[in-house]
């Protein structure tokens, strides 16, 4: 792992991390020695579709005085683009949501295999096996689009991950393949059930906003993530006006996947409000909304 180039004082709370278990590069395991050696207080492990690192990680920091709150990330798909929906609080050995992950992992395996196929059709040596090695796929984890960037990178084919996001796996690029459709609400549903909090993940930019977001506070969304990430301060000032309308907890994390991957998101590296975890937890088991939430 690279020392830090960066600042300090790190924040003190980080809700959105990844790790092994999904596109991240540190093992849970890393992640919560990493936190403690920046002296977080407390964490989430955010995976993209997968807890399958939340065990680890709680059990690292057992006695450390670190909280790790068992958190998930799902993607969603959205009218306008995709859209991801962070869940904190739930139980994460829930049978029907391990269920759900476990056929939306599928459906990105698929996606994954049929984006290795696009690219060997458009002449780039990549080989799935290959690709399924660097997510560590042995281990529980989930291929995301990073892993086929990395590929690409070590072929020599691009020069680094953004450039092969640029020029063939971004959303409009020829080795994309679309994924399995899974509806925001459908989400905040899946998150609920098992008795978790969900948080609309960085929302800064969705442009239909306004028209979705009150379906989804009714659907039983609780939080907006407005501390996220490099949001500069006027978006995240705008963010936390959008969230007090809507009766929203204003939460925040780095998105932190391992600056290999994602290079200046750094765990800890985002400002949140220490109070914004004991709002969260107040959310838990809350019965949904009966009104419009504007007029409440
Ligand atoms: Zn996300
Ligand atoms: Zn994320």
């Amino acid at each position: 792992m690279p020392a830090s180039v960066l600042h300090g004082p790190w924040s003190r709370v980080d809700l959105h991390l990844h790790t092994t278990a999904s596109d991240g590069s540190l093992t849970p395991v890393q992640l919560v020695a990493l936190a403690r050696e920046r002296g977080l207080e407390t964490i989430s492990v955010t995976d993209h579709d997968s807890t399958e690192g939340v065990d680890d990680a709680l059990a690292r920091a057992q006695g450390s005085g670190l909280q790790v709150i068992p958190g998930v990330e799902l993607n969603t798909d959205a009218a306008t683009g995709e859209l991801h929906v962070l869940g904190y609080y739930l139980d994460h050995h829930h049978a029907g949501l391990q269920a759900r992950l476990a056929r939306l992992r599928a459906g990105r395996l698929g996606r994954g295999e049929g984006m290795v196929q696009r690219l060997r059709r458009l002449g780039l040596d990549v080989s799935w096996e290959r690709v399924q090695e660097i997510a560590g796929i042995g281990e529980g984890g989930a291929v995301g689009r990073p892993h086929i960037a990395r590929a690409l990178v070590e072929k020599g084919y691009v020069g680094s991950v953004r450039e092969a996001f640029d020029r063939y796996i971004g959303n409009d690029g020829p080795g994309y393949v679309p994924r399995e459709k899974l509806e925001p609400a459908e989400a905040v549903q899946i998150i609920r059930d098992a008795g978790g909090v969900p948080v609309l993940a960085h929302p800064a930019d969705i442009p239909d906003f306004d028209t979705l977001v009150p379906g989804l506070v009714a659907a039983g969304l609780e939080g907006l993530e407005c501390y996220y990430g490099l949001y500069a301060r006027e978006v995240v000032a705008r963010l936390v006006g959008q969230a007090r309308a809507y009766g929203l907890v204003p939460t925040g994390g780095s998105d932190f996947h391992g600056t290999d991957v994602i290079p200046d998101y750094h765990l800890g590296g985002t400002p949140v409000p220490p109070e914004v975890v004991e709002a969260l937890e107040g959310r838990k088991g809350r019965e949904r909304p009966v009104s419009d939430p504007l007029q409440a």
